[in-house]
């Protein structure tokens, strides 16, 4: 594969032959060779929250990844829902010069579920998608107007998908764990009122709908349903919803607290079938940076989420050894089927196509340990895991952002 002034030039056998001097070869024998992972959903926090992670540091944590490209959730301080500040938010991903940096910008103004955002004017600036995530949006007709508005857009709405009506500020799964260790939980129909709400009107606006994390067999049910109506939909589902269970919770174990909430090993099969068949669109990480003072704190006042750009290349990994999901699904599902769900570039290494590129060693050993992982912060149930698979070089636009070839 040769690349040249930022896009793949040529691809094929014999290439390095007829070369100048002055041409770099990267030896990838026993690598995989692959389009540069793109996540559709991680939190930077910046503006506002830098204490936790911003914009430099988290995507230097996406390089080690092996993200080429990250969507950025608006919930920032202030949210992203004016022009002026998804233009800090490219202007700031353009001065810290690693991975490609998509903001996604608020459906409601404040993401206060009440007026929506200036979505032309969101689009214009930079926005790739729309969603209010961190908040679901309650109120049914401003959502059938978000779907209307961001239609004439030619954006996706991404939905945050919980009744909070059932959650009720439910801080784990609800179910025999949660009634065990006595903690206040959200029912999984939570979640699945809200896809089932949403389908319908999607169906009826016929505007790109795109379920953010889902995490319920009864949501795939849904999903799966509504794409054999031939709806516009598409969804994802993040490493740890497909790795642990509520039972992670069982010890309080505030890194395991995340929303929507770990669910049962029932929903984790469901999850990984739909995730292999394709059911589940894209796999992504929703890395969600929290300080030990959101964290370190009794289970129920925790914050919701945990880091997982530099783990999630080995969690999928997992399944692929396990013959639970194929190599090329697992390209799909990290690259090619992301760019298509909010229309990006990127997800191709055909002639002509952008430089990003992602070569992982899939037998990488390694052990998860937090302080040595990029991001700011350290929230991961995965530290002390044995892990198998990395991002050994990441690639963007023709320039190497990330090379860990040294590193055991
Ligand atoms: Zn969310």
């Amino acid at each position: 594969m040769l690349v040249k002034d930022g896009v793949i030039a040529r691809v094929g056998a014999g290439i390095a032959g007829g070369l100048g001097k002055d041409v770099r070869i990267v030896d990838v024998r026993g690598r995989w060779v692959v389009p540069g992972l793109i996540d559709l959903h991680c939190h930077l926090r910046e503006p506002g929250q830098e204490y936790k992670e911003d914009i430099g540091t988290g995507t230097r944590a996406a390089a080690a990844g092996g993200f080429a490209a990250v969507c950025a959730m608006p919930n920032t301080t202030p949210p992203n829902d004016t022009r002026a500040v998804t233009e800090l938010i490219v202007r700031r991903a353009r001065e810290a010069g690693s991975v490609r940096v998509y903001p996604v910008g608020a459906i409601s103004k404040g993401l206060a579920g009440e007026a929506l955002a200036e979505m032309g004017e969101l689009k214009e600036a930079g926005c790739v998608a729309v969603s209010d995530d961190g908040r679901p949006v309650m109120n049914a007709e401003l959502m059938r107007r978000a779907l209307e508005y961001a239609r004439t857009f030619g954006l996706t709405v991404v939905q945050h998908c919980e009744d909070l009506t059932l959650s009720a500020g439910g801080a784990m799964n609800e179910g025999p764990v949660a009634t065990r260790v006595g903690v206040r939980a959200q029912p999984a129909s939570a979640e699945s009122t809200m896809v089932a709400r949403d389908l319908e009107l999607c169906a009826q606006t016929g505007a790109r709908y795109h379920v953010a994390h889902l995490s319920s067999a009864e949501s795939v049910r849904l999903v799966r349903e509504a794409k054999r109506r031939g709806l516009p939909v598409t969804c994802e589902v993040t490493p740890h919803h497909l790795t642990l269970t509520d039972e992670a919770c069982a010890t309080y174990d505030t890194r395991c607290k995340c929303n929507p909430p770990l669910r049962t090993q029932a929903d984790v099969e469901v999850l990984r079938e739909a995730l292999a068949d394709g059911t589940i669109d894209a796999v992504a990480t929703d890395h969600a940076p929290h300080s030990p003072v959101e964290k370190e704190v009794e289970f129920e006042q925790a914050a919701f989420g945990m880091i997982g750009l530099e783990t999630a290349i080995p969690l999928v990994m997992e399944l692929v050894r396990e013959g639970r999901l194929s190599p090329a699904a697992f390209v799909t599902r990290m690259s090619t089927a992301p760019a298509a769900a909010f229309g990006l570039p990127g997800g191709s290494l055909t002639e002509g196509a952008p430089a990003d590129i992602t070569v992982i060693d899939p037998e990488a050993a390694w052990t998860c340990d937090p302080r040595a992982l990029r991001s700011r912060s350290q929230n991961t149930p995965f530290a002390g895991r044995s892990m198998r698979g990395r991002a050994v070089l990441t690639v963007v636009g023709g320039k190497i952002v990330y090379s860990g070839e040294n590193q055991s």
